[in-house]
């Protein structure tokens, strides 16, 4: 084919894909795109949403807290070594920045056949398409007496980062000397499969320096340690010989608030000072309210080509909320993730565009074995046509070698990048 030729088919089928898309996109700017919760999956998919219309989509953001609080790195608050006002980012920049509308309320209620939300405060909103990324919600009645002493602040759970993640520390801060921090693990699936872990670590980390015949008992629900899990064994062997104990297969039953006494399925009850007891858990609870939690009644199924429901047309579920493809992570990287396939997906079929057959996610997740020293768990994640869900590529990613201050520097690298990606 000669040149001109070439010049020629180009430009027909050029004006042929601009002429489909000029119509299509007109739908684009039309559209009302709500997005409900401003953590790791929803900010980014507003802010995403934005940057691939180039800045044509209307995008609200409906969320209650005034500023993002990162539970990623909120380990190191409840081990004493940092703050939370270093991992808190204000939402403002998605407003100034990149023209997204931002609600400060809460999502009540969402009617998928007449596509409105209905906020706490009473108002309602239409949309064309739904973003859903509410995080977790905590089973507290999974647990008998729980829910009593989460409320008396008896338990403590510290796992979605906040005034909790300060108040845990206080409590191990005021703990008698000598005295047992017992954390207590759900079965997988949970929010940060190596995050209990961590944190484990960081309270004997505090420990160590401040009350060392202080103990930590991890009880786990599950056959062995989810993540990392010779990582963490040496760790513990090295660095907090005799300090932790670890007891698989312990599955919590029971909370006795008063005695501060845990009941465990099989094995004796155990007593402990401090009590961070980490419940089943699922999807956040307005998307099991609006029924969309159906895997289980617990996680929201997706295609996991634009993450929109399996139940509902036009709500796109994305982060700690969906059941996840095998071996991938409830973690913010996975969630930031989604949210950018979601986005994509959306303005691709907004505009008439064919949406991406082929997505490809990552994984990072740093975890402190103590205040400096980190290890890594990464993965690449791929979309499977025939199966219809996303695969771990052979070979990708891995494991580090042990901890090492490097990986410490990384591990604050990759949140700086991720809180300016998703929020900046
Ligand atoms: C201790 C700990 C350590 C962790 N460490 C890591 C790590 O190192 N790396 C990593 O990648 N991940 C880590 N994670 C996991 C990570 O925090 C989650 O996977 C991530 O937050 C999931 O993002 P999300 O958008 O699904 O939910 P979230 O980030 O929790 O966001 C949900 C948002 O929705 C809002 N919301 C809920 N309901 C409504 C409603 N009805 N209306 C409006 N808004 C609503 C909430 O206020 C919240 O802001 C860690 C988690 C914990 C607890």
């Amino acid at each position: 084919m000669d040149r001109r030729h070439f010049m020629g088919q180009s430009a027909a089928v050029l004006g042929l894909l601009a002429g489909l898309s000029t119509q299509a996109r007109a739908n684009l700017p039309k559209a009302e795109i709500l997005v409900i919760g401003g953590g790791y999956g929803g900010a980014t998919a507003a802010k995403y949403l934005r940057l691939f219309s180039n800045n044509t989509a209307r995008v609200t953001l409906i969320e209650p807290n005034t500023a993002f609080v990162s539970c990623p790195m909120s380990n190191l608050v409840i081990g004493g070594s940092r703050s939370l006002a270093e991992m808190t980012s204000p939402y403002d920049t998605l407003s100034k920045r990149h023209g997204i509308k931002i609600i400060q309320d809460s999502v009540s209620n969402i009617d998928a056949e007449k596509k409105m939300v209905k906020l706490a405060s009473g108002k309602t909103l239409r949309y064309d398409k739904l973003v859903v990324s509410p995080g977790i919600s905590l089973n507290m009645n999974s647990i008998e007496g729980l829910a009593q002493a989460n409320k008396d602040g008896v338990t403590l759970q510290a796992w979605k980062a906040g005034p909790e993640t300060v108040a845990l520390h206080k409590q191990i801060a005021a703990m008698r000397e000598g005295g047992t921090f017992a954390l207590t693990i759900p079965e997988a699936p949970y929010r940060c499969p190596p995050g209990p872990y961590e944190r484990a670590c960081q309270v004997a980390n505090y420990l160590k320096q401040h009350n060392p015949r202080g103990k930590v008992l991890v009880l786990d629900a599950n056959q062995d340690i989810v993540s990392k899990g010779a990582l963490f064994k040496k760790a513990w062997a090295e660095q907090y010989p005799g300090m932790i104990e670890y007891r698989p297969k312990s599955n919590v039953i029971g909370v006795d608030a008063k005695n501060k006494t845990l009941k465990l399925e099989v094995e004796d009850d155990v007593k402990a000072d401090v009590l961070n007891v980490l419940p089943q858990m699922a999807a956040g609870e307005i998307a099991i309210k609006a029924g969309l939690a159906n895997s289980n009644a617990r996680w929201v199924n997706v295609n996991f080509l634009n993450f929109e429901s399996t139940a509902r047309k036009d709500i796109h579920v994305l982060g700690d909320a969906i059941q996840i493809a095998p071996l991938m992570p409830k973690s913010g990287h996975m969630a930031n993730q989604h949210a950018k396939v979601a986005a994509a997906a959306i303005v691709a079929e907004l505009s008439g565009w064919e949406v991406n057959p082929a997505p490809v996610l990552t994984n990072t997740c740093y975890s402190f074995v103590n205040d400096r020293e980190v290890v890594h768990v990464a993965s690449v994640h791929q979309y499977n046509a025939a199966e219809k869900t996303f695969k771990t590529v052979p070979g990708s990613g891995g494991l580090s070698p042990a901890p090492s201050i490097l990986e410490g520097i990384y591990a604050w690298g990759w949140a700086r990048n991720i809180w300016a990606d998703s929020l900046g």
